[in-house]
């Protein structure tokens, strides 16, 4: 079990983009992260949030889950949604790949999320959704 859980969940609705990351940003400050690291996982959070309800539920109404936990100086986010899936995870998750081209997506979401975060995990089926799964440990930044 999780030494501390938050679970949330909201409408895949743009205007909550924002709200999400403030929410696991607020949640993380425990661990008493550097700015860095808090933007870090703000910018990752907000993208999965992002593609749950772009790609996901393609703007359609639907419910996006949030759950983070903190683990000894470990942060995780969990970000679900029941939308439409991804046929092929490898191809999505590389570099400037996206299927909405059209909408000026730039297809940076999963490799920023990599970045910005010590692990990304993505499962999917599609038809019936897709799991995110971020995780950073605060405080191993050796330039700080
Ligand atoms: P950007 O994030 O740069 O605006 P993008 O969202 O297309 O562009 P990624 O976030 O890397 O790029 O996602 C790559 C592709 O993976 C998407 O174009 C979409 O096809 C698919 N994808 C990502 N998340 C989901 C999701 N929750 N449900 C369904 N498909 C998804
Ligand atoms: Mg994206």
């Amino acid at each position: 079990m999780a030494q501390n859980e938050m679970h949330i969940s909201f409408s895949g609705l743009s205007q909550n983009e924002g709200f999400a990351r403030m929410v696991a940003g607020s949640f993380a400050m425990q661990l008493n992260p550097t700015i860095e690291e808090l933007s870090d996982i703000r910018t990752a959070v907000s993208e999965a949030v992002t593609n749950a309800i772009i790609h996901g539920y393609e703007n359609k109404p639907g419910t996006v889950y949030m759950d983070c936990y903190l683990n000894d100086n470990e942060f995780t986010a969990v970000i679900r949604d029941e939308g439409s899936g991804i046929e092929d995870i490898s191809l999505a998750r590389q570099p400037f790949y996206t299927s909405k081209p059209e909408l000026e997506r730039s297809g940076m979401g999963f490799t920023v999320m990599e970045a910005f975060m010590d692990t990304l995990e993505v499962a999917s089926e599609p038809g019936k959704g897709t799991v995110v799964t971020l995780k950073k440990k605060i405080g191993q930044d050796q330039s700080q």
